[in-house]
């Protein structure tokens, strides 16, 4: 069974105590790093991951995010500030979001309402002098381990993807969509405010271009038929994208839009489409949020409806 290098590991973050639904990723090196420690919330099950490799946090050097979703990044304020030793690593674009987060809190509000807490937890700000910030193209150096950071907008505009040099494993975030553990199907995650269909097509093209030997994915776990695999993915993305388009130009409602593209889901997924797998792609990432996200997408696209 293909399996990841020796060095790298992935950490169940057991987010709202349910297994395989956030992905955290140990790197162990000179500096020891973690991608993508998710929200707050899970930091408990995080220490708890650590420990099983005999690690705790005050062993790690290095915070590298994907991007800022609450679901990667969440902690990252929490984590530097009860940890001194700790660096963060991130896009240029987000920088602003981790030094003072109130925009960013105050639009997830919006999204989440009372469940913020429950569901993330606090986001506290990042002090500037602790960020290295990214543009991608740069060649990285975190103690003894290198790696080729890609600048990847589609999901996010200020996504990255993280390319292991020594071994070509790939730190995917969110722009290898959502695969759940043991099965085949490849769901788009395509949530407000900036995805941008175009910039991920050019994304997974660069990503093809370095060939990786596996793609680890938050949502879940690392997979290693990656061109098959994004192969998977650019069609679902523009298959979501066109029947949205085809609802707003007929002039569905969204109650409707949203009962068709979880049906559409469900088909999509086949005979993996059981009660558990459904269930755990829609905890990886939610239809309403894909759905208000290509709605979006379009609308800044699409001529206004007279
Ligand atoms: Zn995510």
């Amino acid at each position: 069974m293909e399996r990841l290098p020796a060095s790298i590991h992935q950490l169940d973050t057991m987010h709202l105590g349910r297994a395989e639904i956030i992905c955290c990723y140990l790197i162990r090196g000179s500096v020891n790093i973690l991608i993508d420690p998710g929200p707050t919330v899970v930091l408990p099950a995080l220490a708890e991951a650590l420990a099983t490799h005999g690690l705790t946090f005050a062993d790690i050097g290095a915070i590298m995010l994907t991007h800022i979703h609450l679901d990667h990044g969440g902690a990252a304020g929490t984590l530097l500030a009860r940890y001194p030793q700790m660096t963060l690593y991130v896009h240029e674009r987000a920088v602003p979001h981790l030094v003072d987060p109130s925009k960013l809190i105050n639009s997830a509000t919006r999204i989440y309402g009372e469940q913020m807490d429950v569901l993330w937890g606090e986001f506290l700000a990042v002090p500037a002098e602790r960020i290295v910030s990214l543009n991608g193209g740069e060649p990285l150096h975190i103690g003894d381990q290198h790696f080729t950071v890609i600048a990847a907008p589609g999901h996010a505009i200020h996504h990255l993807i993280y390319i292991h040099a020594a071994t070509r494993v790939a730190f995917v975030g969110d722009m290898a969509g959502i695969r759940m553990p043991g099965y085949r199907y490849v769901r788009p995650a395509t949530p407000p405010p900036d995805i941008d269909l175009e910039a991920w097509d050019e994304t997974l093209q660069t990503l093809r271009h370095h060939h990786p030997t596996a793609m680890c994915l938050t949502h879940y776990g690392a997979v290693f038929d990656s061109e098959a695999h994004l192969q998977a993915l650019h069609a679902a993305n523009w298959r979501w994208a066109e029947l949205v388009r085809s609802w707003m130009v007929a002039g569905i409602d969204v109650a409707e839009q949203l009962r068709l593209l979880t049906a559409q889901a469900t088909a999509d997924m086949g005979a993996e489409a059981t009660e558990l797998g459904i269930s755990a792609y829609q905890k990886g990432a939610s239809i309403t949020m894909s759905l208000q996200g290509l709605t979006r997408y379009w609308s800044k696209r699409l001529p206004p409806t007279p």
